[in-house]
C-alpha cells in the first residue's frame, strides 16, 4: 500500500487532511467529490458523462462527422462539389469527374482506409470504434439529447420503472420526435450525396421523390433512429461484424484501456479507522464505480479486457478524475498492453513487423492514388482501330486505315475537341475535326487516314492521333497509334 493510501486510512481528523472533512460512510467519498454509484444491471446502459481529454477527442472526432451533413450543400464552380452520379456513372469530387475507367483510384483510397483501421487496431485496439464509428457518434449524439430532456442516469433510472404519465409521456414523446428528425437528416443527407441537394428538397415538398429515394430515406433514417437511441451498445456488441474480427488484428504489444490490477487490488472504500485499528492492507481503487458508471457498454474494466469494450477511454478519464480527488498518481486505469504488464518493454510502433507491413500498404495506396488525382486529365482518348478490313488499298496507289476516335469529357464544361494527326510526309485525313462532348459523356467520330504508298517504309508506321479541348488547350491528350499496311516491295 502506498504512504498516501497509509495516510488516507491512518488520519485521526486532526491534520485538516482529506478524511477530516468526511464521517465514516459513504460520504468520506462524496464530501470530495467522488459519488458512489451502482454497477450497471441489466436494461439500458444509462452512462453518465463526465469531462476529459477522452472525451474530447471523442467530441472532436464526432465533429467531423457531424459537418458531413452540410458536405451535400458545398457547392464548387456552381455545381455540387460532392455528387456520386451512380445513375450517370460520375463521380464529382471538387471539380473533378471520376469516371468508371478511374474506379481504380476509390479503390485505392478504399484499401487505405481498411488498411489504416487494421494498423489503428494493431496500435490501440477498437479505435474505430471508441472515437470514430457512425454508431458510437449518433449514440452520443442520441444520449447527449436524452440527458437534455429526462435528466442524468439516475433520474433515467427512476423514469423508466415509473408507469407511463403525462409528464413522462411528454419527455418520451419530445426525446423520440428529436431522435426521429436526426435520423430523417441523417439518411437525407446520405441520399444527397447521390443527387442534387437542393432539388432532393424541392422534390420532397413536391411529393415527387422515386420510390428508391423515399425506400433509402426511410429506411436508413429509421436504422439510424433504431441502432443509435434504441439498441444502442447492443449494435456494438451484438451486431457489429468488425468487433468479431478485430480479435486477428491485435496482439500482445496492443494498447488498450486496462485497469492496473497489481496497483489498484484489493479494492475498497476510503473510511476513517481509529488508532488502535489496524490499517487494511488496500490497494489504490477505492471502489466508487465511476470506471462503469461512465462506460457506453456498461463494462467493468476492472474484470479484464472484454468483448464489449469499445476502448473509448472514457474509464480513464472518470478514474483519473477520482484519483486527482484522493491525491493519487493518475493511470490506475490507462492505455497499456498485456506485454507492458508481462515487464516486458514495448518496442518501438515503427519495429512492430504487422505495423510496418499495414503502412507499407497504406503507404503505396496513398502514393498511388495521389499520383492518380494529379496526373488525371479531364480529357480521356482512345483510338480503335478498325479490324475489318486492317487497311484498304485505293485506286491511285494510297493506303487508307480507319479508326473510331472515343473522347471522354470528365470536365463539368461542354467540351469542343478538335482532331488532328501527324505522321509521315504526303499524310492526308478525314475526320469530323471538331466535335462536342457533354460533360461527363463520351463523344465518337471516325477517322480515315491516308497515306501515299511510297511513303510506308515498314508495314506498322507510327502515328500520333491528337485531340484537344478547344475551351482550354492546355487539356489535350496525344494517342500513339500505327498505321498497318500491306508489305512493301520496292
Ligand atoms: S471499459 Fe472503458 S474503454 Fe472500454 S468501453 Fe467502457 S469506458 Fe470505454
Ligand atoms: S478503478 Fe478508478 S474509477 Fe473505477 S472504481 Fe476504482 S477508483 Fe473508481
Amino acid at each position: 500500500m502506498s504512504d498516501n493510501k497509509k495516510d488516507l486510512y491512518r488520519d485521526n481528523g486532526q491534520t485538516g487532511s482529506l478524511l477530516d472533512q468526511m464521517d465514516t460512510s459513504n460520504k468520506n467519498l462524496e464530501n470530495i467529490g467522488i459519488e458512489i454509484l451502482p454497477v450497471h444491471a441489466g436494461g439500458t446502459v444509462h452512462a453518465k458523462r463526465i469531462g476529459g481529454t477522452f472525451r474530447t477527442i471523442k467530441w472532436v472526432l464526432a465533429s467531423f462527422w457531424l459537418a458531413l451533413f452540410l458536405g451535400p450543400y458545398l457547392r464548387w464552380d456552381g455545381h455540387q462539389a460532392l455528387l456520386f452520379d451512380l445513375g450517370n456513372r460520375q463521380f464529382h469530387i471538387f471539380g473533378l469527374t471520376i469516371l468508371p475507367q478511374d474506379i481504380w483510384i476509390l479503390a485505392m483510397i478504399l484499401l487505405f482506409f481498411a488498411l489504416l483501421l487494421a494498423a489503428s487496431t494493431a496500435i490501440a485496439g477498437r479505435l474505430w470504434c471508441g472515437y470514430a464509428c457512425f454508431q458510437t457518434v449518433w449514440m452520443d449524439v442520441f444520449t447527449w439529447i436524452e440527458e437534455k430532456i429526462e435528466g442524468q442516469p439516475n433520474k433515467r433510472i427512476q423514469l423508466e420503472a415509473t408507469p407511463m404519465n403525462f409528464e413522462k409521456f411528454k419527455m418520451k414523446f419530445k426525446k423520440h420526435l428529436i431522435w426521429g428528425f436526426i435520423g430523417f437528416m441523417t439518411s437525407f443527407s446520405f441520399v444527397a450525396y447521390f443527387t442534387d441537394a437542393l432539388d432532393l428538397w424541392v422534390r420532397m415538398f413536391r411529393f415527387e421523390w422515386g420510390a428508391t429515394e423515399t425506400g433509402i430515406i426511410i429506411g436508413l433514417g429509421f436504422a439510424s433512429y433504431f441502432f443509435a437511441g434504441i439498441l444502442r451498445e447492443q449494435t456494438c456488441i451484438g451486431f457489429c461484424p468488425y468487433a468479431r474480427i478485430q480479435g486477428a488484428m491485435i496482439d500482445t504489444q496492443t494498447v488498450v484501456p486496462t485497469y492496473d490490477i497489481d496497483r489498484g487490488e484489493p479494492r475498497g472504500r476510503i473510511k476513517r479507522i481509529k488508532p488502535d485499528e489496524e490499517i487494511p492492507d488496500l490497494g489504490d481503487c477505492i471502489d466508487c464505480n465511476l470506471c462503469v458508471a461512465v462506460c457506453p457498454t456498461g463494462v467493468d474494466i476492472r474484470l479484464g479486457q472484454q468483448f464489449g469494450c469499445i476502448t473509448c477511454g472514457l474509464c480513464i478519464d472518470a478514474c483519473d478524475s477520482v484519483m486527482e480527488k484522493i491525491k493519487k498518481p493518475k493511470g490506475l486505469i490507462r492505455y497499456a498492453s498485456l506485454s507492458e504488464f508481462a515487464g516486458q518493454k514495448l518496442p518501438a510502433i515503427w519495429k512492430r513487423p504487422r505495423v510496418i507491413v499495414y503502412v507499407a500498404i497504406m503507404l503505396f495506396a496513398a502514393t498511388t492514388m495521389l499520383w492518380g488525382l494529379t496526373t488525371m486529365s479531364s480529357i480521356d482518348v482512345k483510338a480503335l482501330h478498325d479490324r475489318s478490313p486492317l487497311y484498304v488499298l485505293m485506286s491511285n496507289g494510297d493506303i487508307q486505315n480507319k479508326w473510331t476516335i472515343k473522347v471522354v469529357n470528365k470536365s463539368a464544361e461542354v467540351m469542343h475537341a478538335e482532331i488532328s494527326v501527324e505522321g509521315p510526309a504526303g499524310l492526308s485525313y478525314v475526320a469530323e475535326k471538331v466535335i462536342t462532348v457533354q460533360p461527363g459523356n463520351v463523344g465518337a467520330t471516325t477517322l480515315l487516314v491516308k497515306i501515299p504508298k511510297k511513303q510506308l517504309t515498314s508495314t506498322k508506321t507510327p502515328l500520333l492521333i491528337k485531340v484537344v479541348d478547344l475551351n482550354n488547350p492546355l487539356n489535350a491528350e496525344n494517342y500513339k497509334s500505327v498505321f498497318l499496311s500491306p508489305k512493301i516491295r520496292k
